[in-house]
């Protein structure tokens, strides 16, 4: 695939806590919702137009609490106005319909993954039926899915969910790469996913996140190549292999700076929107 020319506004979103890192891994990831709000609103000014949310239990554990997830888009409507609220519907923070107990609050998006694979550890498992139930609740409360591709038979699946309207609103699908016992980082992969997303999707954007130190070589490539990417202390907490991540807003300005070697300019909330297809609510 040769360099594109394609100098279209790049959405940055920032996943600010996951389930995996901990304070102990990283004393700045934000853990409780006073501290989610905060480093969302720094990487908000610092550039990020969307915000994927885990919450998380004060002692850093894993939750899924629905009650959590409201104040923290209460917190982020609050403080962010304008910026795009996804929350996660992933496997590590509950099991079954858990994950998806907190949609009726209505975030803007929410993540969804369209088929299995393997974890570090485990299985990450998403069945037929979960995900039917996961993407009937989104279109009940008017929530766009961001599909998360761990791999190809992902964008094939996504393909179909929107081809038989199980699936609604114009497709997101973002590549995940670099997670151990997935995905690995590739670019052949990679260039193969932007042109089978192209051709069975083409009104569908995409963009990209890589986990720890490929993070930054996902950013490249898809800043490189005219999608959009993710950051995040989710995805990595460190900024060299020495050096710890300071915050959430440190890995955004990180990317915007890839934007402006490759001459993208960063969207703002509202070129995000726009570029998403997702009107503010009212
Ligand atoms: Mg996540």
């Amino acid at each position: 695939m040769s360099k594109t020319i394609n100098k279209n506004p790049c959405i940055i979103c920032v996943a600010i806590t996951g389930s995996v890192p901990t304070k102990e891994n990283n004393p700045n990831i934000p853990i409780s919702v006073n501290e989610q709000i905060e480093s969302t609103q720094e990487a908000f000014e610092a550039g990020a137009s969307i915000v994927h949310c885990h919450v998380r239990n004060d002692d850093g554990s894993v939750s899924s609490d629905p009650i959590k997830f409201k104040k923290l888009k209460d917190g982020i409507t609050k403080f962010c106005p304008g910026m795009i609220i996804q929350f996660s519907t992933g496997g590590r923070s509950g099991s079954g319909r858990e994950r998806g107990y907190m949609l009726p609050h209505c975030p803007d998006m929410a993540s969804l993954t369209v088929g299995s694979n393997n974890f570090p550890n485990r299985v990450y498992e998403n069945s037929p039926e979960l995900i039917d139930w996961l993407s009937s609740e989104m279109i009940r409360y008017k929530i766009v899915p961001e599909i998360e591709a761990f791999d190809l038979s992902h964008i094939f699946q996504a393909s179909q969910l929107f081809k038989y309207n199980k699936l609604k609103g114009k497709p997101y699908i973002q590549f995940v790469m670099g997670v151990k016992n997935a995905m690995p980082v590739d670019r052949q992969v990679f260039e193969f996913y932007i042109e089978t997303v192209k051709r069975l999707m083409p009104s569908a954007n995409w963009c990209a996140a890589g986990t720890g130190k490929y993070q930054k070589i996902i950013n490249e490539w898809s800043i490189e190549l005219g999608g959009h990417t993710r950051t995040g202390m989710e995805d990595n907490i460190r900024i060299s292999k020495h050096q710890l991540a300071s915050s959430n807003a440190e890995l955004v300005f990180l990317t915007k700076e890839i934007c402006s070697k490759y001459e993208r300019p960063v969207a703002n909330w509202k070129e995000a929107r726009q570029i998403l297809d997702i009107p503010l609510r009212t």
